[in-house]
């Protein structure tokens, strides 16, 4: 077990009946998701899923967008919805759907929690446990882009107070609801002193409110990088621009050892997207092959977001204590187990935990 993660409670589960969306996606995405559901329905038996189609399924059956209206109405029924991984075709069809709901549904937030499994999963960091909360709309991912001429391009910068505010009130609201201590703000204020220096300044008046409860302190992006690589294990939550944000959360998923295990969430004031952060891995679809545990613990993450921080953590001591014990694992880990195996094995595990509480 990694000595970094904070002991959990398993008080018992008292939940109420709840659906959420839920969306297979294309290649593995049949099968990791069937192992997240039964995983889910351990942890709490009433929960239903209301199924609908994203990516080639929905684009054959007419969605051109690779998604419909059913998936928008179901996200406005429920709120949240989990994702399983979607392809997206080369040189025509539809457009990544990840972007397209992230604008639709303006998901301001993108949420990436990276945490050690060592000594399971190879990696140099074993204390690292880092959540990042990454802005998810502005910078220059706004998508505001001038040919000035043939020689010169010019991309803009786009940072408002109010996205600034909201992403940095986001993380440290995250901190206090998931018992995190500190939240760096990434930034290169010392550069671009009116666009960084808005989100830095907007981040010190949100840690204002939060003073006592949540610590706070900033990093210039570039010796960010260097102390994740250095010394990951003494940061707990950052906080950054959407630039930045894209590229330390690829860093810091690499640092614990990749993309099988790394969750995600897209966050938005009416709805949240849940999935996991790789793709839908053709080469391995129906082959039994897949690891769901970055789709598991993304259905923790969302059982987090709807206020059963209780459960989310069960099910994340589950994957941990399978995982440390080292007997399932699937063959990206180094195991022999399958997708259904693994998933069977994660389920149990969440039953015996509730059963002890
Ligand atoms: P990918 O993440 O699907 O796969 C890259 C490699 O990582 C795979 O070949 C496999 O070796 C490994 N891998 C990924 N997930 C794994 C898992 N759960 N278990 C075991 N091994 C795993 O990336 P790609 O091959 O570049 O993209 C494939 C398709 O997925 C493309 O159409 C791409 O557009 C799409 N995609 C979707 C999402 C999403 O929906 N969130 C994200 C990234 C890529």
């Amino acid at each position: 077990m990694n000595a970094s993660v904070r002991p959990l409670s398993h008080a018992p589960l008292a939940l109420p009946a709840r659906t959420i969306a839920l969306a297979e996606g294309d290649g593995i995405g049949p099968e990791i998701t069937a192992a997240v559901v039964s995983i889910l329905r351990a942890v709490d038996p009433a929960l239903e899923f209301d199924r609908v189609a994203v990516g080639l399924k929905a684009y054959r059956a007419g969605a051109s967008s690779g998604f419909g209206s059913d998936v928008m109405e179901a996200i406005a029924r429920h709120g949240v919805i989990l994702k399983g991984p979607v392809t997206t075709p080369q040189g025509g069809g539809y457009k990544s759907v990840n972007v397209s709901l992230r604008k639709t549904l303006g998901l301001y937030a993108n949420l990436r929690p990276c945490a050690a499994f060592h000594p399971f999963v190879a990696t140099r960091n074993p204390g690292m446990d880092v959540v990042i909360v990454r802005e998810n709309e502005e910078d220059t991912y706004a998508g505001i882009e001038h040919r000035q001429s043939d020689e010169v391009y010019q991309c803009l910068k786009l940072i408002t107070r109010p996205g600034c505010e909201r992403i940095a009130r986001y993380a440290f609201e995250y901190a206090v609801a998931n018992g995190r201590s500190n939240v760096t703000a990434v930034h290169k204020a010392n550069i671009m002193k009116l666009t960084d220096g808005l989100f830095l300044e907007s981040c010190r008046r949100v840690a204002a409110d939060y003073e006592g409860r949540v610590g706070f302190q900033d990093r210039i992006v570039d010796n960010m990088c260097m102390q994740l690589v250095q010394k990951p294990e003494t940061y707990d939550m950052l906080v950054a621009p959407n630039l930045y944000g894209d590229i330390i959360s690829d860093l810091a998923a690499g640092l614990v050892g990749g993309l099988g295990i790394a969750p995600g969430a897209n966050i938005g004031e009416a709805a949240a997207v849940f999935e996991e952060v790789h793709g839908s891995a053709p080469k391995y679809a129906g082959q039994d092959r897949a690891n769901p545990t970055a789709l598991i613990l993304s259905g923790a993450l969302l059982l987090r977001h709807i206020g059963e921080t209780e459960a989310g953590a069960s099910v994340e001591a589950a994957v941990r204590d399978v995982i440390g014990e080292g007997r399932v694992m699937t063959a990206d880990l180094g195991g022999s187990a399958g997708t259904r195996a693994y998933g069977q094995a994660v389920a149990a595990r969440v039953q015996a935990l509730r059963a002890a509480a």
